[in-house]
């Protein structure tokens, strides 16, 4: 398979039409760097991506890109017609992490942009412009069709909303056959695991009362303090990697309370969907025993402690073979552009269709950049950096289309 692999890419970087669409990256750098810019300045904090996703559906239908559409949940889909032999799906995320009144103005120093969100991962979502003007100036003809989509909800509290809409609801549902996303401009790393995690808000209740005059009471507060402490002593594998946390936190009624309510956040993961359901289960667990030990041990003359779970998140893990063909391309193509890309489980759009078995892998977007998901993040827009990248991401999506 990875001479299969590397011979496919082989055949394509020695076309003409590959020079071509390579030569069409380079005229048309100066463009992709002020698409970058542009959709960087729009804000997309997460569930407001609607200006930036109106801004990239009309530079898809400037493209002369087909059925270029918004669905219902918000992301644009856009389709580069091959000779409809199956569907390849190539994707960038529109939202940031980032809150709405942020400065997202991009600054300038020598070749680096400076701006929240300009690596990750609107960069991104300029590239695949960039690719469709290289493959119209070159004539490429692949044989699937290739559908393009600026996905919404990527981020923590989007909840891969964008993707699950794509690969269980929307309209292109059932028809991908393999699915690039375009996340970071990082082309050292290509995802081929998706870590899955749910994420639960714990309320802890209880009857309240005098700190003082009320001494003996149920405290939720007790309750909550010991169900963390329980997590802390869970023991999980280091491979397949499984992580807790309890990680935010808050409630009570003043000083002088036993407090009616308290809350925690947790945060828990794994590389392995089966992990990640007994982690689930022990932590369900645990949080029913705290509030039952609590109602045993103290007075509940006034009401007893009780526990309520909020799932605020849950993204399904899942897996790419590395030795399968979608894999196999990618390391070939970047490698063939002189990156040495390494395997590795991340969380991304791609855990969407990888729980759902079909062939899903992450890529950069080439060139370099930093400090993603810090108001400091910066992107180096430096032609042959950024250019090599991008050729590399170009030959993966050639390579995963079919060129005849
Ligand atoms: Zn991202």
């Amino acid at each position: 398979m990875p001479e299969q692999a590397e011979s496919a890419v082989r055949r394509i970087m020695a076309s003409d039409t590959y020079a071509r669409a390579v030569a069409a990256l380079r005229v048309e750098h100066g463009r992709t760097v002020a698409d970058i810019v542009r959709l960087t300045e729009i804000p997309a904090p997460p569930f407001r991506e609607a200006e930036r996703a109106g801004a990239f559906l009309s530079m898809a239908q400037a493209h002369g890109l087909g059925d270029v559409a918004l669905d219902d949940v918000g992301n644009v889909t856009a389709v580069r017609r091959g000779r409809g032999e199956g569907l390849i799906c190539v994707a960038a995320h529109l939202d940031t992490v980032f809150p709405p009144g942020t400065d997202v103005t991009v600054r300038l120093d020598g070749t680096r942009l400076l701006a929240p969100g300009v690596g990750d991962d609107t960069r991104s979502l300029a590239v695949l412009l960039a690719w469709v003007r290289a493959m119209d100036a070159a004539e490429v003809r692949t044989r699937a069709d290739i559908l393009l989509v600026a996905d919404v909800g990527e981020e923590g509290p989007g909840d891969l909303r964008g993707m699950r809409h794509l690969f269980q609801r929307g309209e292109y549902a059932g028809r991908i056959d393999a699915f690039i996303t375009v996340d970071s401009p990082e082309m050292g790393r290509i995802t081929t695991g998706g870590v899955g995690s749910k994420r639960y808000r714990a309320r802890f209740r209880g009857p309240g009362g005098h700190s003082y005059g009320a001494f003996g009471l149920v405290n939720p507060m007790y309750a909550m303090a010991d169900a963390v402490a329980r997590l802390s002593r869970i023991e999980v594998p280091s491979t397949p990697r499984t992580t807790y946390s309890a990680s935010v936190t808050g409630g009570g009624t003043s000083i002088n309370s036993i407090p009616d309510h308290v809350w925690t956040e947790f945060d828990l993961r794994s590389e392995s969907a089966d992990e990640l359901a007994r982690l689930e289960a022990q932590f369900l667990a645990l949080t029913e025993a705290a509030a039952a030990t609590e109602n045993a041990v103290r007075s509940t003359t006034s009401g007893q402690v009780t526990v309520e779970l909020e799932k605020i998140g849950d993204r399904p893990a899942g897996r790419t073979d590395e030795e399968a063909e979608l894999p196999r391309l990618a390391h070939a193509a970047i490698s063939a552009h002189g990156f040495t890309p390494a395997f590795e489980f991340s969380s991304t759009d791609a855990n969407i269709p990888m729980s759902l078995g079909i062939p899903a892998i992450k890529i950069g977007s080439g060139g370099t950049g930093g400090r993603g998901h810090s108001l400091q993040e910066w992107i180096d827009v430096e032609p042959e950096a950024s250019l090599r990248g991008m050729a590399a991401g170009l030959t993966t999506v050639l390579a995963a289309a079919g060129v005849s």
